[in-house]
C-alpha cells in the first residue's frame, strides 16, 4: 500500500515502526547503541549522523505526515531551526523573516547572525507584499511562522512559497503551532517544514525535540551541516517521540475542538478585550486560515481588559496550569512578555503587539466544561469595577 493512501491516524500509528523480528513484540524495539559494526561498505551508523535505526524510522513517520520526501530529527526545536538556517545561509547571505515569530528564533537571528556575517530583515507585517519588499539581491531564505507564536497571525503560505520560487529563494516554515494534523505547507509549495517536536509531536510535556522535513536534496544539505553541529536526538527520546506520535491526530483534534469553543466563550466575556484565534470570524485572516489549514488548532492568545492584572488572573486558575511550554495534553497559560518573549526588549515587543495583558493559551484535552468554569471562576475573582 502506498503511504500517500494511508489515513492520518494510520500514519501516526504505523509508518516508521521497526518490526521486532526477534521477539515479535507489538512496538518498535529501541536501539540505544552508540557504536555499530564497521563493515566498510554499508552506512556508518552513529547517533550524531542521524542514522540509527530509531532515528531513521521515526524520520519516515514525520516525512509521511508532512507529505515530504525526507526528514531529520533534532535535539530541540531550536536545534532544528538553527541547523536549517546555517545549512542555507552563509557569510554575505540574507534572510527574510516575519516579525511575528517565536521569541527564541527572533533572538537567535538578532544575537547570532552578526557573528556569522549573515544579514537579515524582519518584515513589517506578514502580507506577501511585506516579504517582497524585504527581498534583496543576496536573499537566500524566507522563513515564515503561521499561525505565529503568540499572536496567531496568519501568513499566506502559497503566496510566500510562490514568491520565493519565482526569485529562486528557499522557503521554510515553523509549523509547530498547527502541527501536521492541521496544516501541510509542502502542499502549498514551501520547501522546508520545521517543528519544535517538544510541542504537539511530543504532546505530553516530557520530551525536548525538533524536526525538519523537505525534499531529499534539501534534507541532505541540512544533514551535511548538522553532522558537524551535532544537534541529533538521543535514541531513548526518539523512541518516546515515536510512542507519543501514535496519538498525535487524536490529541490535536480533541485540543482543536476544545479551543474553538473556548475561543468563542472568551470572545463573549466582558473581561476579555481581544481573542487571537484563526478559527474566529473576527480574526482578520479567518478566510485565509480556512483556506490553508485543515482545522484551526489548539493554540490561541487573548488580552485581558485594562484593570485586570494578568499575573493575578493566572494565579487564580486551579485546573489550567501556568507553564513555560505548550501543546501538551494539559491546558496551560502563560504571559509571553514574561516568558517566551522575555528576551526581546519592551520596544521590540511593542513593535509586534505583545502587550503585558496578553495571555497565551494552549488548550488541552480536558473536558470543555471544566476548562470553561476554571476560566470563569478565575476571571470573577480578579474582576475589577472596570467591567460588568
Ligand atoms: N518554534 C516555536 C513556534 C516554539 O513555540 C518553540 C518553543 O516554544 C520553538 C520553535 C523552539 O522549540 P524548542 O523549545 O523545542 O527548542
Amino acid at each position: 500500500m502506498s503511504k500517500k493512501k494511508l489515513g492520518t491516524n494510520t500514519i501516526c500509528t504505523h509508518v516508521g515502526e521497526i518490526k521486532d523480528e526477534q521477539f515479535k513484540g507489538a512496538i518498535s524495539p529501541i536501539y540505544l547503541s552508540t557504536s555499530y559494526e564497521f563493515d566498510n561498505v554499508d552506512i556508518k551508523r552513529y547517533p550524531r549522523y542521524f542514522n540509527t535505526p530509531n532515528q531513521e524510522h521515526l524520520a519516515k513517520k514525520i516525512a509521511a505526515l508532512e507529505h515530504a520526501e525526507d526528514a531529520l530529527i533534532f535535539a530541540s526545536g531550536m536545534a532544528a531551526i538553527s541547523h536549517m538556517f546555517l545549512a542555507f545561509l552563509q557569510k554575505g547571505d540574507h534572510l527574510v523573516v516575519q516579525n511575528t515569530l517565536y521569541g527564541g528564533t527572533s533572538n537567535f537571528i538578532r544575537e547570532q547572525f552578526p557573528k556569522y556575517g549573515i544579514e537579515y530583515t524582519f518584515t513589517d507585517g506578514c502580507h506577501v507584499s511585506d516579504f517582497e519588499a524585504a527581498i534583496q539581491a543576496n536573499t537566500k531564505l524566507i522563513h515564515i511562522e503561521t499561525p505565529s507564536n503568540p499572536l496567531l497571525t496568519i501568513t499566506d503560505i502559497k503566496a510566500v512559497a510562490n514568491l520565493a520560487k519565482t526569485k529562486g529563494i528557499i522557503s521554510s516554515i515553523d509549523n509547530t503551532f498547527a502541527s501536521p494534523i492541521n496544516q501541510n505547507p509542502i502542499d502549498f509549495g514551501i520547501d522546508l517544514v520545521m517543528h519544535s517536536a517538544t510541542k504537539y509531536l511530543g504532546g505530553h510535556s516530557d520530551i525536548l525535540a525538533g524536526a525538519v522535513a523537505g525534499s531529499k536534496d534539501h534534507i541532505k544539505r541540512i544533514w551535511n551541516v548538522s553532522i558537524s553541529l551535532g544537534g541529533s536526538l538521543s535514541d531513548f527520546t526518539v523512541w518516546m517521540l515515536e510512542r507519543s506520535m501514535k496519538t498525535l491526530a487524536l490529541r490535536v483534534r480533541a485540543q482543536t475542538k476544545n479551543a474553538k469553543k473556548l475561543a468563542e466563550f472568551l470572545e463573549n466575556h466582558s473581561a476579555i478585550a481581544k481573542v487571537n484565534y484563526p478559527g474566529l470570524k473576527s480574526h482578520p485572516d479567518y478566510k485565509l486560515a480556512k483556506s490553508q489549514m485543515h482545522d484551526f488548532g489548539g493554540m490561541m492568545s487573548f488580552e485581558l481588559v485594562e484593570g485586570i492584572d494578568a499575573m493575578t488572573f493566572q494565579k487564580q486558575l486551579h485546573l489550567i496550569k501556568s507553564s513555560m511550554s505548550l501543546a501538551g495534553i494539559e491546558s496551560t497559560m502563560l504571559l509571553p512578555s514574561e516568558t517566551s518573549h522575555a528576551l526581546l526588549t519592551q520596544d521590540q515587543r511593542d513593535a509586534v503587539g505583545i502587550s503585558n495583558q496578553l495571555i497565551r493559551f494552549s488548550v488541552g484535552i480536558e473536558s470543555f466544561k471544566d476548562l470553561k468554569s476554571d476560566i470563569a471562576q478565575a476571571l470573577s475573582k480578579t474582576k475589577t469595577t472596570s467591567f460588568a
